[in-house]
């Protein structure tokens, strides 16, 4: 539980030893508390005012948003290597009412189509912005309409400074719970009571950090937890230097009013989508909660997704896949056996290169704790006694004839090991380098 220690959670907890939360003593459970091996629900004694105290003093310095199936916030660090960064900035792309049907038609066709299948995850643009320019309700509500089922697995975002224009967005997309975007020094109380009747996170927007810090403060009297903040200039300088500014104070000062996701406009920074995708790129590295694009093209957004995962993956957790039979090209009895280790990006290049090379083959992925072959060799996990028993347990001796199999080129060295271990076995080694596969396998036979 971050911000308070042991101490200090034991002083709010009801220190009676009852021990119903599955640990002996009170203190006991404070420590695990405090070391983040403990949920606060699991004390059912726990007084409704110390609880309040507890969350509050728990919650991320960045506080985390939910814009219908987006989420974002939840930030805990400056930099990723201290630990991770959490939310993947949110891309979104930007509709308004004064585009033809043709122009909005081809962005919600860009948003649904443009989806990249990487290392197993689907990587896309996340949500649709909807600008009211007309400043006229019911033209907003009939976009607004047009366009919320192509944001139905994303989120919304609701723009428009008048709060009846607002109002006609959430009358017909409000089962959302999209975001309202914005309000200001002029419609605070209005928007604001929007979001709260409507239980709908709402972005505030400043003139400067200074106005920002005045509008979170009065919207979180107002009992609004979910906001998002917009730092008002639309000079990349600026934004990129408030975003700095912002996430410091909350990460470093535990700064509360700025302790909130952000929402940035590369659209209105820009001359043209590719600028606006490097402005984007910069945003994405350095703490934009949301970055809002003119409009999604499929050379632009790709790099920016795969920028997006690089930033955002684990660095302490390896990505992984499972130990298993992988059959690639519909392989028969007669086809090749290879084996890699479990290591996402590993497992997508090999099989990758198999199946551009169009030969049935049979690939074993070994549970090498994430490693790569040649990490996981130099580690002892991709070694004779890890091959053998998965060898021999996996069922691959009942789904082909011959006995032979095919190792990493890295992993040479076991060979001999492997042969000892496996003796009704064939070992041949591999290409060292996934792209040489398919030349190797053209002039391999099993047998
Ligand atoms: S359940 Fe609550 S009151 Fe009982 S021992 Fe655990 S922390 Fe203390």
């Amino acid at each position: 539980m971050m911000g308070l220690s042991g101490i200090e959670i034991y002083k709010l907890l009801p220190q009676t030893n009852c021990g119903d939360c599955g640990v002996p003593t009170c203190l006991a459970f404070a420590m695990k508390l405090a070391a983040g091996q403990a949920e606060l629900a699991k004390c059912p004694h726990v007084s409704e005012e110390s609880k309040q105290k507890l969350e509050t003093a728990s919650a991320p310095p960045i506080l985390p948003v939910t814009i219908g199936k987006f989420k974002t916030g939840g930030e805990t660090v400056l930099f990723r290597h201290e630990k991770t960064f959490v939310s993947p900035t949110g891309i979104a792309v930007l509709v308004t009412d004064k585009m033809s049907d043709a122009e909005v038609d081809k962005r919600l066709t860009n948003f649904k189509e443009l989806r990249y299948e990487r290392v197993g995850l689907i990587l896309k643009a996340d949500l649709i912005a909807v600008k009211s320019e007309s400043g006229d309700a019911g033209t907003f509500e009939k976009l607004v309409a047009k366009v919320k089922d192509a944001a139905s697995d994303g989120g919304l975002i609701l723009m428009s400074d008048k709060a009846e224009v607002l109002g006609a967005g959430i009358k017909v997309a409000g089962d959302q719970k999209p975001l309202l975007y914005a309000a200001t020094k002029n419609n605070a109380e209005a928007v604001a009571a929007l979001a709260k009747e409507n239980k709908c996170p709402v972005a505030v927007k400043g003139e400067n950090l200074d106005e920002v810090i005045e509008l979170t403060q009065k919207l979180s009297g107002m009992g609004l937890r979910e906001i998002i903040i917009d730092s008002g200039s639309r000079k990349f300088r600026k934004v990129f230097e408030d975003q700095v500014i912002l996430r410091r104070a909350a990460i470093k000062k535990a700064f509360r009013p700025l302790g909130f996701p952000t929402i940035t406009f590369p659209c209105d920074m820009a001359n043209d989508l590719m600028e606006e995708t490097l402005i984007a790129s910069t945003l994405v590295a350095k703490y934009g909660g949301i970055v809002v694009l003119s409009d999604l093209d499929g050379y632009s957004l790709f790099p920016l997704l795969v920028q997006r995962m690089n930033i955002f993956t684990d660095p302490q957790r390896p990505m992984a896949t499972s130990q298993g039979i992988y059959p690639i090209n519909n392989p028969d009895d007669n086809s090749p056996v290879l084996i890699t280790t479990n290591f996402s990006l590993t497992y997508f290049i090999v099989s990758g290169e198999i199946e551009g090379s169009r030969i049935p083959t049979w690939l074993l992925v070994l549970d090498t704790e994430g490693l790569s072959v040649l990490t996981a060799w130099a580690a002892g996990k991709f070694a004779a006694d890890a091959i053998a028993p998965f060898v021999k347990k996996s069922d691959i001796t009942g789904k082909i004839k011959h006995r032979s199999l095919i190792i990493p080129g890295y992993a040479a060295s076991i060979s001999g090991e492997l042969e000892e271990e496996l003796p009704d076995w064939k070992i041949t080694i591999g290409p060292r380098e996934a792209a040489h596969i398919p030349a190797f396998l053209k002039q391999y036979k099993a047998s």
